[in-house]
């Protein structure tokens, strides 16, 4: 990395974050709560606006839970809809915009956007964040603290690559509501059983009721059953599933070693729910009975396996399933990919939590912390501005690595990375940091419900901190994956 040691100082900041989605911004509402109206902060990202994943996503994604849920801190949402209304893509968007003009009366924010974050060092007790601007300037700032929350770094499918010549190969990002594909009458195939293939069949189902639609869900996904996880009327009172007990119960059965037993009482758990049998996938996506009674209903079929081509042969194209299965399909059919964008792609490189030092936090799968990034975006940047990130014996985990080698280790082991570590912070953080999370879904249940989670987290966190280290211990032995506290800073313990 080359810095530009003559920077202008005034390019100066209290705290630099990089990545407009929501953990980014989550890292900037956290730490505008921290600085006051004359503070400089400054937010960069590659994209031409914030919203991060949003900005590029299909057009008819929506949020799977309700939207006060999916904000920057705790900054309320206005858009005037029930608590349970599932927000669209343009209205995340909008609530992006208006987080950032409410961030705006808390601190003076720069934004440099179309702007590639290349590297940073640590000069004296200074951050200098080197970027790039689209016309391939060099740019540096620096800073008191850092967060670099690049997350995920997810981009929108290509269409699937076929040989056949008579199918029509597109993304969830061409619409299927209104374009092309939405003109046509002939038959659909959505390659894929996660979220982003619900959503596809749903919008289709609903646009054009009586249209052969059929999916190829891979192994079959399962999903969090939002009624029970959100219950509505009277259910909010006695019903539904608080979040704390099911995962709390799902890190007290995982040892380490046990993830294929721990799934299957995940999968047979209530408060799942598939369109297939024995689904195997699980990425905590969520998924309501009537959409799955919409979907069940309005799929012509649905296969479990896994598209490898489509080959024409005798005038016909024809499915080639990893499972040596061929199947002849209508001449003129769509295939829209809906293959997932997680653990795909070459890796970002491997960058701690926290720099020794405590002044630059990463929001990163190669160093997850808590099993959402919003939430690590938010949790990480309190310990930064209260100077403990480096302070406390937080684990770790190289999510992505072992995302890539076992998916039921992958889910185990980040709930217990989760459970692990907000359990060690409720003794090192303020009462208030957890009662102003807006990320929190506990928050969805009446307050008596809200105070025996409380009550159950005081009497169980010593407990839940035990077992999850001895676990994720296991996990990096059995996986031989990065997971554990950082061996420097335990060092220097
Ligand atoms: C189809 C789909 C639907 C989803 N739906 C939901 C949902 O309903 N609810 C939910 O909670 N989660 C959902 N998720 C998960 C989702 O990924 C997160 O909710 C969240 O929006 C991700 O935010 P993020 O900040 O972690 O990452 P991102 O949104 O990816 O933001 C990271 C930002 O960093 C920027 N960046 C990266 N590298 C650089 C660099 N070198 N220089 C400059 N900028 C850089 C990127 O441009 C990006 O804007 C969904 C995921 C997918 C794929």
């Amino acid at each position: 990395m080359t810095a530009d040691h003559t920077s202008a100082p005034s390019d100066h900041y209290e705290v630099v974050v990089v990545g407009a989605g929501i953990a980014g911004l989550n890292a900037l509402a956290v730490a505008s709560g921290y600085l006051g109206p004359h503070d400089r902060v400054l937010l960069v990202d590659r994209r031409h606006r914030v919203g991060g994943m949003w900005v590029d996503t299909y057009p008819y994604v929506r949020l799977h839970q309700p939207h006060p849920f999916f904000t920057a801190g705790d900054i309320p949402w206005t858009l005037g809809e029930g608590r349970a209304y599932l927000a669209t893509k343009w209205e995340v968007l909008d609530h992006f915009s208006h987080c950032i003009a409410e961030l705006r009366h808390r601190v003076r924010l720069d934004q440099w956007l179309e702007t590639e974050y290349v590297g940073h060092e640590v000069v004296d007790g200074t951050v200098r964040v080197t970027c790039r601007g689209a016309e391939g300037r060099e740019r540096v700032a620096s800073a008191e603290r850092f967060v670099k929350a690049t997350s995920l770094e997810i981009m929108p499918n290509r269409p699937f690559p076929v040989s056949s010549e008579q199918v029509q190969s597109v993304t969830p990002e061409s619409d299927v509501r209104e374009g092309e594909i939405a003109r046509s009458t002939a038959p659909v195939w959505i390659v894929g059983g996660g979220k982003t293939a619900m959503d596809t069949a749903r919008a289709i189902i609903t646009a054009q009721p009586g249209r052969e639609v059929n999916m190829l869900a891979g192994s079959g996904t399962f999903f969090l059953e939002r009624d029970r996880a959100f219950p509505t009327g009277h259910r909010r009172w006695w019903g539904g599933q608080r979040g704390y007990p099911y995962f709390r119960d799902w890190s007290m059965r995982f040892d380490g070693t046990n993830e294929r037993e721990v799934m299957r009482w995940v999968s047979d758990h209530p408060s799942t729910i598939s369109i297939t049998p024995r689904p195997r996938d699980f990425l905590f996506g969520q998924l309501s009975r009537s959409e799955a009674t919409t979907i069940s209903a309005g799929l012509r079929q649905v296969v479990t396996d896994h598209l490898v081509d489509v080959v024409d042969e005798g005038g016909r194209p024809h499915l080639e399933l990893r499972s040596g299965a061929r199947r002849a399909i209508e001449p003129g059919s769509w295939l829209v990919n809906c293959s997932g964008h997680f653990f795909r792609g070459e890796q970002q490189p491997y960058a701690p939590y926290t720099s020794a030092g405590g002044r630059v936090a990463t929001v990163t799968p190669r160093s997850t912390i808590a099993l959402l990034a919003s939430f690590s975006g938010y949790f990480i940047t309190h310990l930064l501005m209260l100077g403990k990130l480096d302070e406390l014996p937080l684990y770790e985990v190289d999510a992505d690595t072992l995302g890539r080698r076992d998916r039921d280790a992958w889910a185990c082991t980040v709930v217990a990375v989760h459970m692990h570590n907000l359990s060690v912070m409720i003794d090192a953080l303020p009462r208030t940091v957890f009662a102003r999370n807006g990320l929190d879904f506990e928050k969805w249940f009446p307050l008596h419900r809200q105070l025996l989670t409380s009550v159950q987290v005081m009497r169980e966190h010593g407990a839940l901190i035990e077992h999850t280290a001895a676990a994720l211990d296991r996990v990096r032995e059995v996986h031989g994956v990065r997971c554990g506290p950082l061996p420097e800073l335990a060092a220097a313990r």
